[in-house]
């Protein structure tokens, strides 16, 4: 079958491998009908992900449908569509009974699917733990309405909940990009007051006033003269979703007093905290990677047409074309927002 894989630093490479099998019975085979080129890609193939494994099928965020399931997979039947967790979780350690499924202690825990161990920019995949790694895409639910759930929506449902948002608050959202946007929607299932998208972009800021106009757009000049003049100074909530040097100071910056500032951007390199200019701020800092606990939640929201992560999916590739989709995908020519890759 066709997989990209991670060839070497730099470099992700088309090639044929042999079709997946089951290594237990735990363990399903999924053939991918939709797969998804993440920024978290990049970064592997840019080197900035240490446990990346040389010679991997990347791709973290795709759907399918189940093609073979081992003996002691219940949730899941072959001729199932599915959408694939980016994490592998157990469910039973203690990380995965807390719902810190991010740090499940099984061996292939966590983010190995598309890192450690092969992943979906291909025509089939393994899937370990099926039972929890796989959720059952309802009837009248599009694979390209499901594309999301395992991965950006996750993370948009997990950093809005860990947000500690009230009804009415102001909710601050530095980075306009996909995760931006999942974050976004899934703030607005809070009720928050107002949903400011902080975008340097222009033609991002255009994408959320045509596709999510219930937020507001501000550029990175504008949002702190903007939040110094709200009612308490700051937001109550702010969502790191860029990852420069410049958005994680701006994050901590439009925070009032005793807010909650949740970081989920994928940094290249080491940031400092400032304490003492923050000092008197009292700030909570939740930072990391995306405990992908809330798959079925997820589906449920999309199934009843409360989550629409549809208009991301500006470009669309067939597998065999991948290359050009990485280089205009990192490129962020032509609009582009996600691009979806058809095996
Ligand atoms: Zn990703
Ligand atoms: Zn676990």
């Amino acid at each position: 079958m066709l997989a990209c894989t991670y060839a070497e630093k730099g470099k992700f490479a088309l090639t044929q491998k042999p079709e997946p099998v089951l290594h237990g019975p735990r363990d399903a085979v999924v053939r991918v009908t939709l797969s998804s080129i993440c920024t978290s890609d990049l970064h592997i193939r840019s080197g900035a992900v240490p446990r990346a494994v040389p010679g991997v099928t990347v791709g973290h965020e795709f759907v399918g449908i189940v093609e073979k399931a081992g003996g002691q997979v219940k949730h899941v039947r072959p001729g199932d569509r599915v959408a694939v967790n980016v994490e592998t979780f157990c469910g039973e350690c203690f990380f995965c009974k807390n719902g810190w499924v991010n740090n499940c202690t099984h061996p292939e825990g966590g983010w190995s699917i598309g890192c450690r161990i092969d992943g979906g920019q291909a025509q089939f995949a393994r899937i370990p733990l099926a039972d929890t790694n796989l959720v059952r895409i309802p009837d009248g639910v599009s694979d390209e309405q499901a594309l999301f759930t395992g991965d950006l929506l996750s993370t948009g449902y997990w950093a809005a909940g860990i947000a500690n948002i009230r009804r009415g608050d102001i909710v601050l959202i530095i980075g306009g990009g996909p995760t931006g946007y999942c974050t976004a929607l899934c703030v607005l299932l809070h009720a928050p007051a107002r949903v400011i998208v902080c975008e340097k972009n222009a033609v991002r800021r255009e994408f959320f006033r045509k596709h999510l106009p219930q937020a507001e757009t501000v550029s990175p000049e504008e949002a702190l003269p903007l939040l110094r003049r709200a009612e308490h100074g700051g937001a109550d909530a702010v969502i790191e979703a860029a990852g420069t040097k410049e958005s994680f100071r701006l994050a901590w910056e439009c925070a009032r007093p005793n807010a909650t500032v949740v970081i989920v951007a994928m940094y290249e390199e080491a940031q400092t905290l400032p304490l003492p200019e923050m000092y008197g701020k009292n700030l909570v800092f939740k930072t990391g990677g995306v405990d992908g606990c809330d798959c079925e939640k997820i589906m449920a929201l999309i199934a009843a047409g409360k989550l629409d992560a549809t208009p991301l999916i500006t470009h669309r590739f067939p597998l065999e074309q991948i290359g050009t989709a990485y280089d205009l995908f990192s490129s962020g020519r032509e609009g582009v927002m996600k691009v979806a890759v058809i095996p």
